[in-house]
């Protein structure tokens, strides 16, 4: 086995420059949570060149160090295997962190403000775009629903007045978080030729002031006049990109990033790893309709090396909760003729309008085999497994229904095949059970449980919210739950990298501000040892990486986080301190990639 062999050689590595010149770092003087079950606590880890080299006491490992040894003495810092992020959308958490965000804007002058502070940011000439401005007009970040709503009298629309003469040389396509409203600066108008006199496409409309002049505000399909002339960004800015989100990995313990990864991007990791620079290990994810050139390549599971890996491919069922579109078996509470809508990737399905029509008595699969089936066999064909988005209750029975046919078809349920379902969101009471039976990985999102909580109820009723976000069923049935931040989030809300808003709402199951007292359905919550484990060992395992990380242990990669807060602790005595939690030291490769304060 060569991962036995690699301990080996790494234990006998550090062991032989133990003797000579010791061991490169040694952490003493710690708290450390090791996610090892056979010895889950020590005082100090000692690391030579990228690996761990021994767990112990502090007395026993300082033996180990050597001239050349940089010894920190953590006075009892709490220190973790690097947390595992098992679901970032690596490019549009960069585009929003170098570009404009307007997350939390609704007024006029902290929106100039931050479209000129993205001005600094972007090189002359390039868009600013994206925004998402006026999502917390409806509810203050972080609060419970309407109690919490912020009262603004009538919604906030910019003008072009205000923003151009911070923007001579960088044209702005910005929009509204729900997509309501778009707005672009002169420059932009400019470009996609809409003057006083243009007429508004069918379905759209261009605002104009009392005086008939433009301000700038664009709806619906007036808005696409603008999109289409928008470029596509330049390589130096999808760096730029990526690297504001590797700071961000790295300030929060981060140290592997499981991403959903197209190809420019995967070009853009390369260049970061030539030049040094990738401070976090990245899983690579292409699309399922990417099958037939990954098989033509003779890519299979496992593919890369431990910075950038090939670990299965990503498709979807249904839409999000977020914009209604989430497939269930029973319509919107808020919305009685809305049930959802299937993605376009299960299209041609078996029958015509299968997964409408399909009710909760029966089987997707009893409607033929439709293309997303096709592509999950081409992706078992590869050894590559398939990470499927499901979030209504009916998605879930679809993939569910998918997965068995496949894994049954061809006799791998108990081939350690380490499938997953993305997200699991709301789960129908019947098909729990189905997770564990056909030993699915769960890949879920903790943080939807503190920001969604405000209004799942009013969208889809108490009764079907039994199996929202239902970790622990899940956990009971048999699942393997992986922890991802679904970083940056939602259009209304930004998910931060750092894993302590998951640990948090993970065991808590409140919102950032601690409501509802004792938790939206306490039941479900999880205990900070569980948490902790779908934040490191369990993505590890679900990447077929457990030998290589995932806990702290000898001859396993040096990926740790230290934290000025002991977590376990914290989240038995006063979970809210969880979100004060900050990172002292992030060590990535034996290699320190973020140090407070320096
Ligand atoms: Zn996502």
């Amino acid at each position: 086995m060569r991962t036995t062999l690699a301990t080996l050689l790494a234990v006998w590595a550090g062991i032989s420059t133990g003797r000579a010149q010791g061991v490169d770092l040694l952490l003493v003087d710690g708290t450390v949570y090791t996610v090892d079950p056979s010895r889950p606590w020590a005082e100090a880890v000692a690391i030579a060149g990228d690996r761990i080299v021994s767990v112990g006491t502090s007395a026993d490992l300082r033996r180990l160090a050597g001239p050349r040894t940089r010894v920190i003495a953590l006075r009892g810092a709490f220190v973790s295997p690097g947390f595992n992020d098992a679901h970032v959308h690596i490019d549009s958490t960069g585009a929003l962190l170098t570009g404009a965000n307007l997350l939390d804007v609704h007024e006029r002058a902290r929106f100039v403000e931050r479209i000129q502070a993205a001005t600094a940011r972007l090189p002359k000439g390039s868009w600013i775009t994206r925004g998402d401005w006026g999502a917390y007009e409806q509810w203050n970040a972080g609060s419970a629903g309407a109690a919490g709503s912020a009262t603004a009298a009538a919604p906030f629309l910019p003008d072009r007045s205000d923003v151009d003469p911070v923007t001579p040389d960088h044209p702005v396509f910005v929009n509204r978080f729900d997509r309501s409203a778009y707005f672009a600066n002169t420059l932009a108008l400019r470009a996609a030729g809409i003057t006083e006199s243009t007429v508004a496409p069918p379905g759209g409309a261009i605002d104009k002031d009392a005086s008939g002049r433009l301000t700038g505000v664009l709806r619906g399909a007036a808005a696409d006049l603008v999109a289409r002339v928008v470029p596509p960004i330049s390589f130096e800015q999808r760096l730029a990109q990526v690297r504001a989100v590797l700071r961000e990995a790295r300030e929060g313990g981060v140290t592997t990033m499981q991403d959903l990864t197209t190809a420019p991007q995967l070009a853009a990791y390369q260049e970061l790893r030539r030049r040094g620079e990738l401070t976090a290990r990245i899983m690579v994810r292409p699309q399922l309709w990417e099958v037939t050139h990954v098989a033509a390549l003779g890519l299979s599971r496992g593919f890369g090396d431990e910075w950038l890996r090939l670990i299965g491919f990503k498709a979807w069922v249904d839409g999000i909760m977020g914009s209604s579109g989430a497939l269930f078996f029973e319509p919107y509470a808020h919305d009685p003729g809305n049930k959802g809508y299937p993605r376009h990737i299960m299209f041609p399905e078996g029958a015509e309008g299968a997964a409408l029509r399909m009710t909760a008595s029966q089987r997707y699969t009893d409607f033929g085999q439709g293309n997303l089936e096709k592509l999950i066999e081409q992706a078992a064909d590869t050894g590559l497994p398939p990470h499927v988005h499901a979030i209504g209750d009916k998605a879930n029975r679809i993939l569910l229904d998918v997965y068995e046919r496949v894994l049954t078809r061809r006799q791998m349920v108990d081939a350690d095949h380490r499938w997953r379902v993305i997200h699991a969101q709301v789960v129908h009471p019947d098909d729990f059970a189905r997770f564990g039976k056909l030993k699915l990985v769960a890949e879920v999102n903790p943080y939807h449980v503190s920001d969604d909580m405000r209004w799942m109820e009013e969208r889809i009723g108490t009764q079907r919210n039994e199996g929202a976000y239902a970790f622990r069923k899940l956990k009971d049935a048999g699942a393997v739950l992986v922890f991802g931040s679904d970083s940056p989030g939602t259009n209304a809300a930004r998910y931060y990298l750092s894993p302590v808003y998951g640990l948090y709402a993970a065991v808590t199951r409140q919102t950032l501000t601690g409501e509802p007292a004792g938790g939206w359905f306490p039941d479900q919550r999880l205990r900070i040892e569980e948490a902790i484990e779908a934040y490191t060992r369990a993505p590890a395992w679900a990447s077929f990486e457990e030998d290589l990380k995932g806990q702290l242990a000898p001859g396993r990669l040096a990926d740790l986080a230290v934290f000025d807060t002991n977590l376990v602790e914290a989240a038995r005595s006063d979970p809210q301190s969880l979100l004060r939690a900050k990172v002292r030291y992030t060590v990535v490769g034996g290699r320190i990639v973020f140090e407070a304060g320096r």
